[in-house]
């Protein structure tokens, strides 16, 4: 007769509470239950607010992780918020619209918001800002620069256009930064038309542009198209209006203000959205 093999020894509570944890996608609750357990022997807490202290952790751990994947997701060229931003520099922009639209309820009303202004003046600044609000506020957002007719266009190549369509139709707010720099082709221009009707009174579009609406068949190359454009997008529309001096430009003037050495003791570099020489040192 062979002997019976020694009963397995159970695996300690930490290692099956570990797991457990894990399995349940608590994190936070993993991370801190030992030290909060310490805490709560410490304050005489009983085991009912020893666990509440650890839900609300995992709650704010939880939340935060959310922004920070919503802010991954939007495709941002740079996180920016209003506490960088100096109001006092742009006055032509309307302060209290400014920051009633970070708190977002247009995103409710699903209302558009239209950045207009010179190069420089803050426009990327200020939509980059109503992003990140918005990310944090827990609104899905989509930001794109002038690669969305191209990307519109590749995908209509690769026969996935219906897919970046709903992709960008589901987005509670859809971020087209700088139309107008770049004139677009006709089939290009029709492209991004579609997602602005296909987002019409569906979700808040942004769109920033250095050009006045009346020169926006410039860029559409078609007048009908930019009329029935600019009807959906102004039909509930926020207008922000940034014209003044190049923010990059003034305060280029003041490190030169700063540094009186001649230029060509500075390196210097041209910034290639304004050809404005902007200095290294
Ligand atoms: P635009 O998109 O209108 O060309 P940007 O938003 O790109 O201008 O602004 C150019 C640079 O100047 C950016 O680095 C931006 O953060 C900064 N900037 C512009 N306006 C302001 C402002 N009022 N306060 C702080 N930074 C600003
Ligand atoms: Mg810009």
């Amino acid at each position: 007769m062979t002997a019976a093999a020694p009963a397995a020894s159970p695996a300690p509570p930490q290692v099956l509470l570990a797991h457990h944890l894990r399995q349940l996608k608590l994190p936070t609750f993993l991370r801190e239950y030992e030290k909060v357990a310490a805490e709560a022997a410490r304050e005489g807490l009983d085991h009912v607010r020893f666990l509440l202290r650890l839900a609300e952790l995992e709650l704010i751990d939880r939340e935060r992780r959310m922004v920070e994947r919503r802010i991954r997701a939007a495709h941002f060229s740079a996180v920016k918020s209003f506490d960088t931003f100096d109001f006092t520099a742009i006055p032509s922009l309307n302060k209290p619209l400014t920051l009633e639209l970070a708190r977002c309820e247009y995103l409710i009303a699903r209302d558009n918001v239209i950045a207009l202004g010179n190069s420089g003046t803050g426009k990327t600044h200020a939509c980059l800002a109503l992003g990140l609000a918005a990310c944090q506020r827990g609104f899905p957002v989509f930001f794109t620069a002038a690669g969305l007719v191209h990307q519109l266009m590749e995908a209509r190549d690769e026969r996935r256009l219906l897919k970046l369509q709903a992709q960008l139709a589901a987005v509670k707010l859809l971020i087209v930064d700088e139309l107008g720099y770049v004139p677009l082709s006709q089939t290009g221009a029709e492209l991004l038309f579609e997602i602005f009707s296909q987002r019409h009174e569906r979700g808040s579009t942004i769109v920033t542009s250095n050009l006045p609406f009346e020169e926006w068949t410039s860029v559409f190359g078609n007048q009908r198209l930019t009329g029935a454009l600019l009807d959906r997008l102004t039909h509930h529309v926020h207008i922000l209006e940034l014209n003044g001096e190049s923010y990059r430009l003034k305060q280029s003037k003041a490190r030169r203000r700063r540094d009186p050495r001649p230029p060509d003791e500075v390196a210097a570099a041209a910034d290639p959205e304004t050809g404005e020489i902007i200095r290294a040192s």
